[in-house]
């Protein structure tokens, strides 16, 4: 018998469901990823994210191949392509058995539905396992029964379930046959290669580990200061499911519990969060709010979006943050928030321009958080920063960056003496009572 796992955004050996399930049967096990080009555009991945997902594919391959175990590169451009696509390398393989781990997502879970229908009727056989995520979304509701939209009553909750997450699978053992590495050239697109995470499940240990062993403690004190490496660096891991959550999980648990810890733990929550409100309104995959009453008319004026996007709006820290985004491919959380609320609430311009741009240049790029923080800055989602509350640059500068190391570090024009940084683009303070104005116009709110 020959067995046929589908990798997708579980790109790893060490807790994966689908995995341990074909190994442990008897026969012979391949691996398959479909690279989907003409789709990732559509979803508006950039080069930085299609660049992280070759490399760590040439990671797993090297990994697969240890373990006996060929990985193939597979083109099906659409989602729509990938049924016959499967169905036709499982029967030029001989291959009977198809398996696989859920993945959110509303396109994804079609895609999912027509691959099922077509290796069933041919005859073969699908297994789908559950994502590795820490809490199914359909183990946790209000008290009336409903899926929670306010994260604070949803962590509670999720917190009484934690201790039943299960423990992590154990990788498969190695085949005694071993299987060839497929080259690097079946990638169907370009390469940029600029970043500085290394790929692979080793490296997200190292990550994680040397997180655990020197950063977790402090995490509640440091993570808000972007200058700092206060944060894990994990999110382009979690983002292509090279370490699990639930890896995560058990890792920080052995850790203690003290509040850097709890501070962390609360993050992974609320990634679990978004995902849990993907699953529960479709609609946010549909390019909707969550409270469309909450969102102005935006006023979308083209070349004020391109200067925010190049980093040249003369407010210094939302530069630096688009600068550090645009050089790196990954950005703080405390300037992804102020550079969100600055697009929507000083400029006026929609939160969908904001969230496209930041997809098409994040490596960790993933589409719940991605829509889920653009919603909350734009305050128009769930838990969301109400709309009379903004982020004022200078302030969060004094708060966060009061030495200036991390606006130094992104905008050479500063020199090493006094921060002096002018023309900026807008006056903050009357954009932002604008904006108040706007939605108050809206929703008749006095
Ligand atoms: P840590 O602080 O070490 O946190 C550990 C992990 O928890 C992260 O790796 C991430 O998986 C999760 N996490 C932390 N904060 C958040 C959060 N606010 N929301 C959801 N998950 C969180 N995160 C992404 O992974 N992909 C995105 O595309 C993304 N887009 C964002 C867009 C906006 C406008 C905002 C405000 C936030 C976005 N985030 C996104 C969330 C957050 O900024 C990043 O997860 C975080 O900066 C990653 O750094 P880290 O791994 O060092 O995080």
């Amino acid at each position: 018998m020959k067995h046929l796992v589908w990798f997708r955004n579980d790109l790893r050996v060490g807790d994966n469901p689908a995995l341990a399930h074909a190994c442990a049967q008897p026969g012979q096990v391949e691996a398959v990823y479909l690279a989907a080009p003409e789709q990732w555009r559509r979803h508006g991945l950039g080069d930085n994210k299609l660049d992280w997902i070759r490399l760590n594919l040439a990671a797993l391959q090297q990994r697969l191949a240890r373990l006996g175990i060929p990985l193939h590169i597979a083109v099906a451009e659409r989602f729509e392509d990938a049924a016959d696509c499967m169905v036709s390398l499982m029967q030029q393989r001989g291959m009977s058995h198809l398996y696989l781990n859920a993945e959110p997502g509303y396109d994804e879970a079609q895609r999912d539905r027509q691959v099922q229908q077509a290796v069933q009727q041919c005859g073969l056989y699908w297994h789908r396992f559950s994502e590795r995520n820490l809490l199914e979304p359909d183990s946790l509701f209000n008290g009336q029964g409903q899926p929670y939209r306010v994260f604070t009553p949803f962590a509670r909750k999720a917190r009484t379930l934690l201790p039943t997450v299960s423990e992590p699978i154990v990788s498969p053992d190695p085949y005694p046959l071993s299987a060839p590495v497929e080259p690097e050239a079946q990638w169907p697109l370009g390469v940029s290669n600029r970043f500085s995470w290394q790929p692979g499940e080793e490296a997200a240990w190292t990550r994680l580990q040397d997180f655990i062993e020197q950063g977790v403690e402090t995490y509640h004190q440091c993570r808000d200061f972007p200058a700092q490496s206060g944060t894990s660096g994990l999110s382009p891991y979690l983002a292509l499911g090279i370490i699990s959550p639930v890896q995560v999980y058990h890792a920080l648990s052995r850790a203690g519990a003290g509040e850097g810890q709890q501070c962390w733990l609360n993050e992974l929550l609320w990634r679990e969060f978004y995902r849990y409100l993907m699953h529960h309104f479709p609609k946010l995959s549909r390019d909707q709010a969550m409270y469309p009453d909450k969102e102005p008319i935006w006023h979308n004026n083209s070349a004020w979006f391109e200067r925010w996007c190049q980093g040249k709006t003369g407010f210094a820290l939302v530069d630096a943050g688009m600068r550090q985004l645009n050089q790196t491919g990954w950005m703080h959380n405390r300037t992804r928030m102020l550079c969100a609320s600055f697009l929507v609430k000083d400029l006026h311009i929609d939160w969908r321009w904001g969230e496209r741009y930041f997809m098409q240049q994040l490596l960790d790029g993933d589409f719940a958080s991605n829509n889920g923080g653009w919603q909350w800055a734009a305050g128009c989602g769930a838990d969301a920063a109400p709309y009379f509350r903004h982020f004022s640059p200078s302030r969060q500068a004094e708060r966060f960056d009061a030495q200036g190391d991390y606006q130094r570090r992104f905008l050479p024009e500063l020199g090493d003496g006094e921060l002096h940084y002018p023309n900026e683009m807008i006056d903050h303070k009357a954009q932002s009572q604008r904006f108040t104005q706007m939605v108050k116009e809206m929703t008749h709110v006095d």
